[in-house]
């Protein structure tokens, strides 16, 4: 590795958005922008806003000093081929050989990871993970999804699909997930189911602040049902407690597997801070044998919003030694 390349491209595709961050060896953000994603028109109309906002955050900065491009994919990716299987948040993308398709256009070598792993390896090398070799991280929002850092090493499995902690089943009979199972955690307790349950109390009858929110037809966000739950709301506070108590259980079953020292909670829905972080805790604690109990903290991201992009940054840095 030569001494000039000092520069890092991190691309997190997300979902609405998009964003291009550049940040040097130090782990210093240099540049930052985000787009609109806009996947009604495609993946290759996608590819080309893609590379005109890395072209972008490198204006006036020689290609020769950039080691890498590094890019966290919603949904399923190979790590190994970068091809992208099917992400929910991008119609119409199935099989895309997204690592191949971006080095070609940038001129620059490309690693790729899903979202949620990368997040766990961001926490690890920048965030509140520094120093903890045994974490989780687990993202809720759109969906849920989750990163295992084992040893000081992300877990990739065998064939780069490990740790999607979302699809850990809870209720056999519970509501139908994304993935066609019934009663995942994803489907029991992200961002949307926690909107459809609340919509489903207060069309049973249960009364509720929210209902003048519902009245405007378009359904629930988990957001609402949070800003409800903060103002005092029973039923919002209910809901929330509920999707806590799933995740709670989704860990515990972490917890045993992997004897994680920290597990970090990130996505849209973590914004509820404690009426959320709270009962997980308190779940953790009744659903673990008492040989975890004391063992493992609990807490929110470190790094938000760009976690992914600090994840994709480790990844090239640790393929490339910068
Ligand atoms: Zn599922």
């Amino acid at each position: 590795m030569s001494g000039k390349k000092d520069l890092i491209v991190a691309i997190d595709l997300g979902g609405t958005y998009f964003r291009v961050m550049l940040a040097n060896k130090d782990g210093r953000r240099v540049a930052h922008v985000r787009k609109e994603t806009r996947a009604a028109a495609g993946p290759e109309a996608i590819e080309k806003r893609l590379v005109a906002a890395v072209r972008e955050v490198l204006s006036g900065w020689p290609a020769a000093r950039v080691a890498g491009v590094g890019v966290a994919a919603p949904g399923p990716i190979d790590p190994q081929t970068g091809v992208l299987h099917a992400p929910p948040n991008l119609p119409g993308w199935n099989e895309i050989p997204l690592r191949d398709r971006l080095q070609e256009w940038l001129g620059l070598p490309v690693w790729a990871g899903n979202d949620a792993n990368l997040a766990a390896l961001g926490e690890h090398r920048f965030g509140c993970g520094r120093g903890v070799d045994d974490l989780v991280y687990l993202t809720i929002s759109t969906g849920i999804g989750g990163g295992i850092i084992s040893r000081g090493e992300l877990l990739l499995g065998s064939h780069g699909l490990a740790a999607e902690a979302g699809h850990i089943i809870l209720e056999p009979n519970g509501p139908l997930c994304g993935c066609g199972q019934h009663g995942c955690l994803e489907a029991l307790a992200s961002g949307p189911a926690i909107g459809r349950r609340a919509v489903d109390a207060i069309t049973a009858g249960e009364s509720s602040t929210l209902q003048v929110v519902l009245g405007n037809g378009a359904g629930l966000t988990a957001h609402q049902v949070v800003d409800a739950a903060r103002a005092g709301d029973r039923l919002a506070g209910d809901v929330l407690r509920q999707a806590a108590i799933y995740v709670g259980m989704g860990i515990a079953t972490l917890v045993h597997l992997l004897d994680p020292a920290l597990v970090v909670i990130g996505g849209g829905v973590s914004n509820a801070g404690d009426l959320l972080l709270d009962p997980i805790r308190q779940t953790v604690r009744e659903r673990t044998m008492e040989a975890y109990h004391g063992g493992v903290t609990i807490v929110p991201t470190a790094l938000g919003d760009d976690v992914g992009l600090w994840g994709a940054i480790a990844l090239v840095m640790d393929r490339v030694a910068v």
